[in-house]
């Protein structure tokens, strides 16, 4: 455990958590089912990929080295059948595109380069080479090669490879499931009207859609309130149970801040405190295999807690090779004050018509305003320094969605 007073870089806090993670183990599941995911073993064909050679135009299959000035048109080869067609010098057999190459053909002439007169056709083409518009057996793949390794995520050309293969269900790493708790005396259900002092629960759905969209099955989400022996005994049990448990609030300085001392009771605590703004209270605590991670309870620094260090640990845990936030250079297009803290602004990156990317803020950064992340596509960061930086300058990004071709509006 670190010195409880020291403010640890948000780089170093990520290589923290991801060095204690561990990839779950993995799964078998429908290819429905698998987009998405991270393949959890090597693909290997079993079979040469076209299995026949075939044709790539719709035209006639010939000899090659046939001279005759005329073929008689001896049968139709269409995709999907085998007509038992045999090719011999001055015949050939009308062929449509993805159709098998008749017995003794070795070339398909394209229709447009030949005339039909009766039962025979004119060739219009002056010289015909073996193998033209023909996909040999095993041009696309060989049996034996590695197709997708492992660690790929699996996406439409991945699905496709394995339907291609006769695959219907594919191994894949489990997705982790993750436990989502508020604590707060102040909150109520988005349906109750706040009493006095109250608020409603934003973090808790916001957190239950964040753990999906990166990956998790969200096993569990409830509300705790300030009270030592209830918050602690509901935590013991979230903890047996699953990979993960999130919870915002109360680990702050406030008296009735529990969280964090429980954590020190129960579990190994790595961190406590982030060099960064918002959200400098995240504590990162593991027991046992399960890690835990205890978000402030403003929804900003919530939600970019959560963007930066748990989405990484997420896509970690699921077998993400690469789970860290996407990073990318920007022009900003303001003045920002300077920090003391490296800030995460929210803000909206979008690309110009040389393909350069500019970066404008969301307005009013306060860490309460959740208004500052809506239609927000990434994080400008901010380095610590005395002198406010000044529109022009280059700033490192976190992209977090789609980038725009256009400046918000
Ligand atoms: P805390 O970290 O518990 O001191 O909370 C910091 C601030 O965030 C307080 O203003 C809380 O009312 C607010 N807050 C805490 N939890 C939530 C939540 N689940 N949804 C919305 N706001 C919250
Ligand atoms: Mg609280």
């Amino acid at each position: 455990m670190p010195a409880n007073d020291r403010l640890l870089p948000p780089d170093e806090a990520l290589d923290i958590i991801l060095d204690h993670v561990r990839i779950l183990e993995a799964e078998v599941v429908s290819l429905d089912e698998a987009g998405g995911r991270v393949l959890s073993e090597d693909l290997v064909a079993d079979r040469d990929l076209p299995p026949f050679a075939a044709s790539t135009m719709d035209g006639f299959a010939v000899i090659a080295s046939d001279v005759s000035p005329w073929r008689e048109v001896i049968g139709d080869q269409f995709a999907g059948t085998m007509e038992g067609i045999e090719i011999t010098p001055g015949t050939s057999a009308r062929i449509m595109t993805g159709a098998p190459l008749p017995e003794g053909a070795d070339a398909v002439i394209r229709v447009e380069n030949t005339e039909m007169r009766d039962d025979h056709v004119i060739i219009h083409q002056e010289h015909v080479e073996e193998g033209e518009n023909i996909r040999p057996i095993g041009s696309d793949l060989r049996k034996g090669d590695v197709l997708v390794s492992i660690g790929t995520i699996i996406g439409p050309a991945e699905i496709g490879l394995l339907a291609s293969l006769g695959h219907a269900s594919v191994s894949v790493y489990r997705r982790p499931r993750v436990s989502i708790l508020s604590t707060g005396d102040e909150l109520v259900p988005p349906e109750v009207e706040p009493g006095p002092g109250q608020i409603r629960d934003s973090n808790r759905f916001s957190l239950m859609v964040a753990a999906r969209q990166a990956g998790a099955d969200v096993i569990w989400s409830g509300h705790a309130p300030d009270d030592e022996p209830s918050l602690r005994a509901l935590l013991l049990e979230r903890i047996k149970d699953g990979d993960a448990v999130i919870t915002s609030g109360g680990v702050s300085m406030g008296d009735k801040d529990y969280v964090k001392a429980i954590l020190m009771e129960i579990a190994d605590v790595h961190f406590q405190r982030l060099f960064m703004k918002p959200g400098k209270p995240f504590n990162f605590a593991t027991i046992g295999d399960t890690l835990f991670f205890g978000l402030p309870g403003n929804p900003v620094s919530a939600l970019v807690g959560f963007e930066i260090f748990i989405k990484s640990a997420i896509r970690a845990m699921a077998g993400h090779p690469n789970p860290r936030p996407p990073q990318a250079t920007a022009t900003l297009e303001h003045d920002v004050d300077s920090t003391d803290r490296l800030e995460y602004q929210r803000g909206v990156v979008w690309s110009d018509a040389t393909g350069a990317l500019h970066a404008r803020n969301t307005g009013s950064q306060s860490s309460a305003r959740l208004m500052s992340l809506v239609g927000a596509n990434a994080f400008i960061m901010i380095q610590p320094r005395e002198a406010p930086y000044r529109k022009g300058e280059r700033v490192p990004v976190v992209i977090l969605g789609t980038v725009t071709d256009q400046p918000p509006a």
